[in-house]
């Protein structure tokens, strides 16, 4: 496959920009190569500034769950377009897409609209400690919340230490704030909680995790989490910016039963602009400037063109429930598929799935936990990559992600995935 005008591309951009990306998978530093520049999409197909043509399983990370070019989307953003594009002052459609997200996830009663996953989970968390009145948070290790200070921070020594800075520039204040734990161990959030009594002012993760990779909640964990939470007086913080409105219409805690105190979101909620929204119990929200004392605020927050495609976005899911049964069929029909080619290559590679997300992961361990997800045969997952990549499949470029499937994928898409996955698999081996 040619890729030179990519490859000249990636070239210039490094002159120009750190690393030539905006945004650091992009680069495909873990699968090695060269990055492919995307020209445009439509449906289940991205297309390459060389010509090629791929069907892809990344769909912008998650936000393209309809696929690519919906018109619906498609024509709310060109109507909205034509009455300017900010104003800086309240509009209509803010209260309309407010009205639908309330009506659609159980847990949010009142909601803010802000311009990325990362501000979403930053403002959830400055709510949670103006509302308790403490300090510290826990995460998980292997979860993601975008790049605020708080979260970029590592498991290192253990759950009932504090934390170290994931990167330079993260301060040792600021990390000593967040304290981690092995995902999917209610054990060792009870150790830490108990280490840290009083302290804690919300517990934050993915209720299915993304970003190690596919990993589901085991059976009781979030049911376990819920309840220490409600016992400790800790702020239980669902980050559904990559599950809201993918794993069902509610998200998560609508598949799973569970009600956080308060959900941060993003992707699918813009429709592929830039939109996130933190949301929870009023009594919560409440704390939120103006109506309380927590200050956060944004020029662009609830830009008119970005609500646009996210009501056209939100509407559609609400209105049409087969979007996840039909999503429910194709997640399982590819990780039978991929089992299948497995057992027949007589490889024990483990396939996490839950709906529209999947990871295959290059270990023959349960994947539950970041250790487990590390486990995995990363150069092979590179080789493979390109692999799937050079039969035009555009995966993730990394193991630690989760694949995203869209409407837009046919059976006859993906009886082509598997049969490409299969014949990769028996390439790189
Ligand atoms: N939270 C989760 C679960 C995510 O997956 C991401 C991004 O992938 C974020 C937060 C950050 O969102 P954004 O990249 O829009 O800042």
């Amino acid at each position: 496959m040619n890729r030179t005008a990519s490859q000249a591309l990636f070239e210039r951009a490094q002159h120009f920009i750190p690393g030539g990306v905006n945004s650091p998978v992009r680069a495909f530093r873990a699968v090695g190569g060269s990055p492919v520049f995307i020209k445009s999409a439509k449906g289940a197909y991205v297309y390459d500034e060389d010509g090629n043509e791929y069907i892809e399983l990344i769909n912008s990370w998650g936000p393209m769950i309809l696929g690519h070019g919906h018109e619906l989307i498609h024509e709310a953003v060109a109507e909205a377009a034509q009455h300017s594009f900010s104003f800086g002052a309240p509009t209509r459609r803010e209260v309309e897409v407010a009205e639908l997200i309330v009506s659609m996830v159980p847990s949010v009663e009142k909601v803010r609209m802000v311009n990325s996953g990362t501000e979403a989970t930053m403002s959830a968390i400055r709510v949670a400690r103006g509302f308790t009145g403490r300090d510290k948070i826990i995460k998980f290790e292997g979860c993601y919340h975008g790049h605020g200070d708080s979260f970029l921070i590592a498991a290192g020594s253990g759950a009932a230490t504090f934390g170290q800075p994931d990167s330079p520039g993260v301060t040792r204040g600021v990390a000593n704030d967040t304290l981690t734990a092995p995902y999917n161990d209610l054990e060792a959030v009870r150790q830490l909680v108990d280490a840290n009594k009083n302290h804690i002012a919300a517990l934050i993760l993915e209720p299915v995790v993304g970003n190690m990779g596919c990993v589901l909640p085991e059976p009781g964990f979030l049911q376990g989490l819920r309840k220490l939470c409600d016992e400790e007086g800790i702020v239980l913080i669902f980050d559904e910016v990559m599950t809201g409105f993918r794993l069902a219409r509610g998200g998560a805690q609508e598949r799973f039963g569970i009600t956080p105190d308060m959900t941060t979101m993003g992707k699918i909620i813009g429709g592929g602009m830039p939109v996130g929204a933190y949301g929870g119990k009023a009594e919560i929200m409440n704390w939120v400037s103006p109506a309380g004392p927590v200050y956060q605020a944004g020029t662009l927050s609830g830009n008119p063109i970005a609500m646009a495609a996210g009501q056209a976005m939100l509407q559609y899911l609400n209105a049409h429930p087969e979007v996840y049964s039909q999503l429910e069929t194709a997640g399982s029909k590819l990780a039978a598929g991929f089992n299948k080619s497995l057992q027949k290559l007589g490889l024990d590679y483990t396939v996490n799935q839950i709906g529209s997300m999947y990871t295959l992961f290059f270990t023959n361990q349960t994947v539950k936990d970041f250790p487990s997800a590390k486990t995995s045969d990363l150069v092979l997952f590179g080789k493979y990559f390109h692999a799937m990549l050079n039969r035009g499949i555009y995966l993730g470029p990394s193991q630690f992600e989760s694949m995203f499937l869209s409407t837009a994928l046919t059976d006859k898409h993906l009886d082509l995935i598997i049969a490409a996955n299969e014949d990769a698999l028996s390439e790189v081996l």
